[in-house]
Formats: structure tokens, sequence, C-alpha cells
């Protein structure tokens, strides 16, 4: 039994790579992703906006401090922490905004989904 537990810990110590190349999993050391926080933290579970690995509707596939990571949203899987940019979006959402587009903060119109997003920004 002792052995099945362990195992499944080394499974979510290394979960492969994000969409950057970058190691995920709480054995990998890594700094807080919002720009210009130097917290130490790991991407494991525990670190992940929206508390999985790999973004979906309402979460990124970043890994933030505690700090930067303090939005609750609830939805089908209970509460969920995301990061602030993910809250931003999780709002215009609930006003009713037009969902396909919003304006960043230069006024630049970007798709407002983030997976869209970052899709553009790689290719
Ligand atoms: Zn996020
Ligand atoms: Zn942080």
């Amino acid at each position: 039994m002792g052995f099945f537990l362990q195992e499944r810990h080394v499974g979510w110590a290394d979960c492969g790579t994000d969409s950057r190349g970058r190691p995920i999993g709480y054995a990998f050391p890594a700094w807080c992703d919002e720009e210009g926080c130097t917290a130490k933290i790991d991407r494991g579970l525990s670190y992940a906006c929206g508390g999985m690995h790999g973004g979906d509707e309402i979460s990124c596939e970043n890994y933030f401090c505690e700090k930067h990571r303090l939005n609750f949203v609830v939805d089908g899987s209970g509460a969920r922490q995301i990061c602030g940019a993910c809250a931003k979006l999780a709002l215009i959402r609930e006003e009713g905004c037009d969902p396909g587009w919003i304006e960043d903060a230069d006024g630049t119109i970007i798709p407002f989904d983030p997976a869209r997003r970052r899709k553009k920004e790689t290719s």
C-alpha cells in the first residue's frame, strides 16, 4: 500500500512539460510566473493557477505564489484559486461582455480565451 502511494507521488512530482517546454510537477523549483515576482515556488499542483496543470476555461497554465493566486472562483469542480489575469477575464465574462474579444491595458483587442492568446503569442 505504502509503495503505491509513493508511486503516485512520483507521478505528480514529474508531470512532463507545459506548452512552453518548461518542466512541470512539484519536483521542479521555479519562480512565481507573475511578472517581477521573485517568490520561490515549485511547479506542483499547489501552485498551479486553477489547481491543475495546463490551462482550461478559467485558468492559465502558469504557476504562482500564494500572494498572486488569491482569487477564488467556484465552478463545477469546486472552489479554485486562480491568478489575477485569469480573475480579470472571469470578471469580464461574469459581466456579460463580448466573450470573443477583449481590450487589454494598451487598448489592443486580443482574444478573450487565454488558450487562444497563448497560441497567438507562440505562432
Ligand atoms: Zn491564471
Ligand atoms: Zn508571486
